[in-house]
């Protein structure tokens, strides 16, 4: 796992480095914001530690062209303690987590890892599958034997999460107050409409069929081979 660490204090930017090297990262460091863009932007990092206050570019500069480069790895931000109020505005652009000056070595780490983990974790889920169709929830696209499937809005929505809780059998109320968002008395047939709809799409001209009814209980996604 690599990090890049921007920093401009040396102290704390070789105090990071060392433990984060101890720890068993490899770290590049950047002493200053212009220097940082550059290497996040053209370096292979899981994971940006990256200060505020900066020469150059300041960590929010840095961190908005990051996004907007295209660069999602998770991002940690440093900040002292009378800039806790603009923690926010770091947030809204798209940091991953925050921590205070003066911190503890073993807090910075427990952060990174739970970062790393959860950045891994969202990279794996990217894509959802089932048999041959495919979700894939960054591009907002779905596919079955590679074929493009235009979906509405509310289709859509309902095949992510049949698909997320695939094997599960999802009562209608369920659906409804995850796809609607609202609650449907029990009687409306919205949501059996909008099933078919969907099974007309994606699973009428394919074999096998994938979304199935649990009669008076409600729909289920499921790949064959995965039903026992
Ligand atoms: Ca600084």
């Amino acid at each position: 796992m690599k990090i890049l660490i921007v920093e401009d204090e040396h102290k704390t930017g070789d105090y990071l480095r060392l433990g984060l090297a101890e720890s068993g990262f490899v770290c590049d460091l950047a002493s200053n914001g212009v220097d940082g863009l550059h290497l996040a932007l053209t370096g292979d990092f899981d994971l940006v530690v990256l200060d505020v206050m900066l020469p150059g570019l300041n960590g929010w500069q840095v961190l908005e062209r990051l996004r907007r480069g295209g660069r999602d790895m998770p991002v940690l931000f440093l900040t002292a303690k009378d800039q806790i109020e603009d923690r926010v505005k770091g947030l809204e652009l798209g940091a991953d987590d925050y921590l205070v000056k003066p911190f503890a070595f073993s807090e910075l780490l427990a952060r990174v890892r739970t970062l790393l983990r959860r950045g891994k974790a969202s990279i794996e889920a990217s894509v959802l599958r089932a048999a041959d169709l495919e979700l894939d929830v960054l591009r907002r696209r779905v596919t079955r034997g590679g074929q493009r499937i235009d979906l509405t809005a509310k289709e859509y929505a309902l095949l992510e999460l049949l698909l997320r809780r695939q094997g599960e059998i999802l009562p209608r109320s369920m659906i409804a107050s995850q796809v609607w968002d609202m609650n449907f008395d029990s009687d409306t047939n919205v949501i059996d409409v909008a099933i078919r709809r969907l099974r007309a799409k994606v699973d009428d001209p394919f074999e096998p069929r994938l979304i199935r009814t649990a009669r008076g209980m409600g729909y289920v996604l499921e790949a064959p081979e995965a039903s026992v």
